[in-house]
């Protein structure tokens, strides 16, 4: 199956993308770990987006459809896969659609407080990285990574940075969820009912049993 997954930053999108590639035995891409990935072995297209993602902006469509391209080409993709981060707008639909054919886009729907909530509530190490939720993850010690380090609240998961985020992402998601809806693909899941009950609900969506 040919899968993409959209939502809001903070929707788990990508702990769902995880779980379904298991589930059905595709590939997981993300878009964005590719790119994290090509920084950390400063490939040359590393070194090109560095600073882009460093800022939070987009990348250009040249480098990122030609990625999402020949990443789609490779062979473990034949059967399927289960992509995550793009289509960002509506170009990136277009070129995704003379790529391949999807089976489904799945919108996962969780509303702007609970993202705030759950963006508010993340803490991120500053040492490690690791990621900590105060509500369903919290540190074993307040306001530290069990490797030692200190925990932040990234700077854009500050309230008011949230509200700007989510008006960005509003803004682009109108019109790539009437491109699916439009081609009759588009499925919609609650994201506000817990993490096994969103998969459950989106592999009865997709027809499979979630043995
Ligand atoms: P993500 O992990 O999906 O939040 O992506 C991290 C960063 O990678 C984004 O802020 C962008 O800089 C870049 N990125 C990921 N996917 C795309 C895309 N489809 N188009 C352009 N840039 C992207």
């Amino acid at each position: 199956m040919k899968i993409i997954l959209l939502g809001p930053p903070g929707s788990g999108k990508g702990t769902q993308a995880k779980l379904l590639a298991e589930k059905l035995k595709v590939p997981h891409i993300s878009t964005g770990e590719i790119f994290r990935e090509n920084i950390k072995k400063q490939t040359e297209m590393g070194i090109q987006v560095k600073s882009i993602l460093d800022a939070g902006d987009l990348v250009p469509s040249e480098i990122t459809d030609v990625m999402v391209k020949n990443r789609l080409a490779e062979v473990d993709c034949a059967n399927g896969f289960i992509l995550e981060g793009y289509p960002r707008n509506l170009h990136q639909c277009e070129a995704l659609d003379t790529m391949t054919k999807l089976d489904k886009a799945i919108n996962i729907n969780v509303s702007d407080e609970e993202v705030t909530k759950r963006l508010s509530a993340r803490r991120t190490c500053s040492k490690c990285k690791k990621i900590y939720n105060l509500d369903f993850n919290p540190p074993k010690v307040e306001g530290k990574c069990k490797c030692g380090g200190d925990l932040i609240l990234r700077d854009d998961d500050k309230p008011e940075v949230i509200t700007n985020r989510l008006n960005v992402y509003h803004e682009s998601a109108i019109p790539i969820l009437e491109f699916y809806k439009t081609k009759g693909i588009l499925v919609d899941v609650n994201g506000e009912v817990g993490l096994e009950n969103v998969l459950t609900e989106i592999l009865n969506k997709l027809g499979v049993s979630n043995q």
